[in-house]
C-alpha cells in the first residue's frame, strides 16, 4: 500500500504537504526558541519590493515563535539616488568613496531616517496581528541609541566619516528583547565627539552577534554565499571552517564587499558566535531555509567549538 493511498481523501495533497513540512521543521523551530540571531539584512533582498516582502514574512514568522531577532541594515541604493538627487559629488579615493560631511549627512538622513523606518514600517505591515503581545513589533535604533555602538575613523581617516567599531554596549537591546521586541540597527554610530560615523553593515552586525553572544549570524547578500570562482554560482563552498575562512581571504577568493563579511564571520565565531551564514538574499525564504533545514543554502561558517548538528 503505498502512502497516498493512506491519504485521508478530505485532506489536499497541499494540505498533507503543508503539515508535513512543519512538522520536520518543529525540532529546528524549537532549538531556536529564545535564541539570538543577528540578520544583516541588504543587497537585493532590500532593493526589490517582492524580496522585501519575503525577507519581512520570514523574519516575521521567525519572532512569531519566539526567535530573539536583530536586524542590521545598510542602506541599499537609497543613499546614492538622495546624494545624486541632492547633487553632492561623489568623491573617490583609491576606488572609494570619500565621505565628507555633506554626504555623512545625507547618509545619516537616508539610513537612520527613511531606511531603518521603512523596515520597521515593512516588519509590521507583514505581522500577523494575532501574534501574542509585542513579539515581532520592531524597534528602530541606530549606534548612538542607549549608547548602543561607538566608532572610530577607519584606517588613517582619509576616507572622512567612515567608521569602523569602537564598541559595543548591547545593554539597551537586553530589555527589548526579553519583552520580545525586535530591534532593527542602522549602521550609523557616533565617534568620542558625536560625530556620525557610517559603518559597514556586515561589520555592525559581527559585532553585535559577538557582544551578545548570538546563536547565529546570518548574512544576506546578491550571490549564493562564498563562490570558490565568484563567476560560477555552481562553486558554492557549502561549509568553512575559520582557518579555511582565513585561508580564502589569504588566497584572494574572497575580495570587494566579501572581504568585511568573511572576516566578520571570522570575528563573530572567534568570539563565541555558535555559527554564521552567508545567505542569497535573492532566493524567496533563503532565510527559514538556512535555519530549519540540514542542507541549507548558503555557506556556513563553524568555529572550533561548534557542532555540526547545531547548524
Ligand atoms: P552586500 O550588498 O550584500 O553587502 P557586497 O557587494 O558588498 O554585497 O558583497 C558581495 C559581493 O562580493 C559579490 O556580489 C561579489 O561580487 C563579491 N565577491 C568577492 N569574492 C567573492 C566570492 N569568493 N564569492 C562570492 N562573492 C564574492
Ligand atoms: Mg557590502
Amino acid at each position: 500500500m503505498t502512502s497516498t493511498s493512506l491519504r485521508d481523501p478530505h485532506v489536499s495533497q497541499a494540505d498533507s504537504l503543508r503539515v508535513s513540512v512543519l512538522s520536520e521543521a518543529l525540532p529546528y523551530i524549537q532549538r531556536f526558541v529564545g535564541r539570538r540571531v543577528v540578520v544583516k539584512y541588504g543587497g537585493a533582498a532590500m532593493a526589490q519590493e517582492d524580496l522585501r516582502e519575503a525577507v519581512f514574512r520570514d523574519l516575521a514568522l521567525l519572532a512569531s515563535v519566539g526567535v530573539q531577532l536583530v536586524i542590521v541594515h545598510g542602506g541599499g541604493p537609497e543613499i546614492n539616488q538622495w546624494l545624486m538627487r541632492l547633487q553632492i559629488e561623489p568623491n573617490f579615493r583609491d576606488g572609494l568613496r570619500v565621505t565628507d560631511a555633506a554626504t555623512m549627512d545625507v547618509v545619516e538622513m537616508v539610513l537612520v531616517g527613511r531606511v531603518n523606518k521603512q523596515i520597521v514600517n515593512g516588519l509590521h505591515r507583514v505581522r500577523d496581528r494575532r501574534t501574542l503581545g509585542v513579539r515581532g513589533l520592531a524597534v528602530g535604533l541606530c549606534g548612538s541609541d542607549g549608547g548602543l555602538i561607538k566608532a572610530r575613523s577607519l584606517g588613517d581617516g582619509s576616507h572622512g566619516l567612515v567608521g569602523e567599531v569602537a564598541s559595543v554596549d548591547p545593554g539597551v537591546l537586553e530589555p527589548l528583547l526579553a519583552a520580545g521586541y525586535m530591534p532593527v540597527i542602522s549602521s550609523v554610530a557616533p565617534d568620542g565627539e558625536g560625530r556620525a560615523h557610517n559603518i559597514n553593515a556586515d561589520t555592525v552586525a559581527g559585532e553585535l552577534a559577538a557582544a551578545m553572544q548570538a546563536e547565529k549570524l546570518v548574512l544576506l547578500t546578491d550571490t549564493a554565499g562564498i563562490l570558490r570562482d565568484r563567476h560560477d554560482p555552481s562553486s558554492l563552498i557549502r561549509q568553512l571552517s575559520l582557518n579555511q575562512a582565513r585561508q580564502l581571504i589569504a588566497e584572494g577568493i574572497v575580495d570587494g564587499g566579501m572581504t568585511p563579511k568573511t572576516e566578520c564571520c571570522i570575528r563573530a565565531l572567534a568570539q563565541g558566535v555558535g555559527a554564521a551564514h552567508i545567505i542569497d538574499g535573492r532566493v524567496p525564504h533563503s532565510l527559514l531555509l538556512e535555519l530549519f533545514t540540514n542542507a541549507g543554502t548558503g555557506t556556513m561558517v563553524i568555529g572550533a567549538t561548534s557542532q555540526l548538528q547545531t547548524a
